[in-house]
């Protein structure tokens, strides 16, 4: 539990009780990702007193009056689960015009409310899911994935498109499955971490390509010349000098996406008469509101696969570890907090 960014501290609190339409959830994982890093700074919408998670899988410990989940079934205790973090405020213009994701009052389990990285957390039941079937070390991808299924629904028409995925941690290497099931005609997957890159062989087998950005001598430029342009160039390492050469991959008339978490006080160079002349269009993706139902059929379409990419396991006590180890040590990919 954070009181001040930067400053945390593992408490036993009491066992929360669910309210009417909530649900007491019993964490069996939680993932970490770049997301935990920055509300560790206090940034990324982080609200003070603050236990983080959003990631989170758990079992159903205990129902309030009529909870029942995101799928609008009955939940059971002892049901395997999945959390929904996010919430809209359903009163906004943009909530209005059917677009939650744009909510102005947007809400997260995890960033505004007590999240996964404790032993009990409450969830509404709407944003409670079945995830019975699906393995507790893909269903810790299910946030993350929810929300490339939203990136998938702003990009599609995908059919036709090469699309190339900069940045191979965990959103990387799901990135480009969801990519070739959403049927882009291909996905090169690129970063100078070998280790990364290994971990994502596997990948090869959904006739994807995994490059290492030294092989063609780290420059974009470079990779442009052995490899081509691409129709749609994805972002998924948050870091300016990354996202600032993107136009250097794209083909005339693509498309740049800033996907990956960027520092909020970064600021990069662009040219705009390169953006006027070749017609390219930037757009951004952040979160998704209801779009685990998505990420879930993939899962059980057996089209993500996540073999190997958790490589550190914490418990709570061990969160300052886990932290550092995510930000530090090139060979964490998925880093999980196991209460
Ligand atoms: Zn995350
Ligand atoms: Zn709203």
């Amino acid at each position: 539990m954070y009181d001040a960014p930067r400053s945390f501290a593992v408490r036993d609190l009491p066992i929360p009780s669910p309210g009417p339409g909530e649900v007491l959830v019993r964490v069996t994982a939680a993932g970490m990702c770049g997301t935990d890093l920055h509300l560790h700074e206090g940034q990324f919408l982080a609200n003070f007193p603050l236990t983080p998670g959003h990631e989170t899988v758990g079992v159903v410990e205990a129902l309030g009056p009529d909870a029942v989940d995101g799928e609008r079934s009955a939940l059971t205790p002892g049901q395997h689960v999945v959390i929904n973090p996010n919430s809209s405020c359903r009163d906004c213009e943009y909530c209005d015009e059917d677009t939650p994701w744009l909510c102005e009052g947007f809400a997260g389990i995890g960033s505004s409310t007590p999240g996964g990285f404790a032993e009990y957390v409450l969830a509404p039941g709407a944003q409670v899911f079945d995830a019975s079937g699906i393995d507790i070390d893909l269903a810790v991808f299910a946030e993350p994935s929810a929300c490339i299924a939203h990136l998938m629904d702003r990009l599609d028409p995908l059919t036709d498109c090469s699309v190339t995925v900069i940045g191979a941690g965990p959103t990387g290497v799901l990135l480009t499955q969801f990519l070739a099931y959403a049927g882009a005609a291909d996905v090169t997957l690129a970063d100078p971490n070998l280790f990364k890159l290994d971990r994502a062989a596997f990948l090869a087998d959904i006739g994807t390509m995994v490059i290492d950005r030294d092989d063609v001598a780290g420059s974009f430029q470079q990779m442009a010349a052995v490899h081509g342009r691409f129709d749609v160039v994805i972002d998924a390492t948050g870091a300016p000098r990354v996202i600032e050469e993107l136009p250097l991959l794209a083909r005339n008339g693509g498309r740049l996406v800033y996907y990956g978490v960027a520092d909020e006080h970064a600021r990069i160079t662009l040219s705009p008469f390169d953006v006027f002349r070749r017609e390219l269009t930037i757009m951004g993706s952040f979160t998704e509101v209801d779009s685990f139902p998505d990420a879930l059929a993939a899962f059980r379409a057996g089209a993500i696969r996540m073999d190997g990419i958790i490589t550190h396991r914490f418990p709570l006590g061990d969160y300052a570890t886990a932290l550092e180890a995510l930000r530090t040590d090139r060979s964490a990919h998925k880093v999980v907090i196991e209460p």
